[in-house]
């Protein structure tokens, strides 16, 4: 939560000091996902850069786990005051289009901040199942993911596309993103679902721990879902990034999404945006999801809900728009 730890009443010269060296100090907190995938080091190269720079600011960042929809609803709750998200899920939170995933309705104060990288929906099967396509998953034990997370609000949305329930699979297990590669690995699960950005060290594990591939998502239902949404994009996963998948990979995906509300302060959203771009070189080589990265397709691609003022504060300043 921002909040600003105001000097408490001093009564004595040497409290006052003490007071005056902790006053003011804005704590933000950046809800990110499992620790092996890219959210998590957003949020955490997000804050590197901020917190070297608090001589010129009083903000101190730290983030924590949680996923796409868990972080949109702490937003709401004011348990996080910026958030990584799925490009779908701001669009249907800020819209109030999927009442199931977020019943209390349209969340009109979320707000923009930048898109970051692709975010393919990956599936991601032991050899051994025989699973080669997106179909073979029926009858097998899957994971669907934990609910909060982006990959299984998005895997929700497909089996219904598909015409599947859980009942599909023989086991359709809720494991967070941090346990699926040793639970594919231990034969728990044949397969995995995960919505996240390329490389990412959860399927790194996965393939260098047991023997698995990269599977196709790529049939008729898929392309409809694409052609009728405007957020959703077909897209592939290079061969050659993990064992075991030397060809591209089709699939469709979306975009990871820097997200806040209007809860959020102006000065401390602007400062936030600041330290990502003044030291933009150095964001880049954090993760190498982030290489690629560009400004001009960062604060205009992907974002439905309107961006916040601190944002759109500095993007004018720099000429941006
Ligand atoms: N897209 C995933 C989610 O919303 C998180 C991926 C990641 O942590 O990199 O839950």
């Amino acid at each position: 939560m921002i909040f600003k730890k105001l000097a408490i009443t001093a009564m004595t010269g040497a409290t006052l000091m003490a007071s005056s060296a902790m006053a003011d100090t804005n704590h933000v907190v950046i809800g990110t996902g499992g620790q092996t995938g890219v959210y998590y080091q957003v949020g955490g190269a997000i804050c590197r850069l901020v917190n070297k720079n608090t001589a010129t600011h009083d903000i101190n960042c730290t983030h924590k786990t949680g996923g796409s929809v868990t972080n949109i609803n702490g937003l709401r709750s004011g348990d996080v005051d910026m958030g990584v998200a799925q490009s779908d899920w701001q669009y249907h939170a800020y819209n109030g289009t999927a009442p199931d995933t977020f019943p209390d309705g349209a969340f009109k104060e979320l707000r923009s901040v930048f898109s970051v990288y692709a975010e393919p929906f990956t599936v991601i099967a032991r050899t051994d199942s025989g699973i080669k396509k997106f179909e073979d998953l029926k009858g097998k034990k899957v994971n669907i993911g934990n609910p909060g997370s982006g990959n299984r609000a998005t895997m929700n949305i497909v089996m219904e596309k598909m015409g599947w329930t859980t009942g599909d699979f023989s086991v359709a297990s809720e494991l967070k993103a941090s346990e699926h590669a040793a639970a594919l690995c231990d034969g728990k699960i044949d397969a995995f679902i995960y919505v996240a950005g390329h490389p990412n060290g959860s399927i790194k594990e996965a393939t260098t721990a047991c023997d698995a591939i990269v599977v196709p998502v790529d049939n008729e239902v898929i392309h409809k879902l694409v052609d009728d949404n405007a957020y959703y994009a077909m897209t592939s996963i290079p061969g050659g990034m993990y064992n075991g998948t030397d060809t591209d990979t089709a699939t469709f995906g979306i975009a990871a999404t820097f997200i806040s509300s209007t809860k959020a302060d102006e000065e401390t959203v602007y400062q936030m945006v600041k330290a990502v771009f003044e030291n933009f070189k150095r964001f880049k080589k954090m993760h190498p999801a982030f290489a690629n990265l560009e400004e001009s397709k960062m604060i205009s691609d992907s974002l439905s809900a309107p961006l916040h003022d601190g944002a759109i504060r500095y993007y004018k300043e720099k000429g941006w728009m």
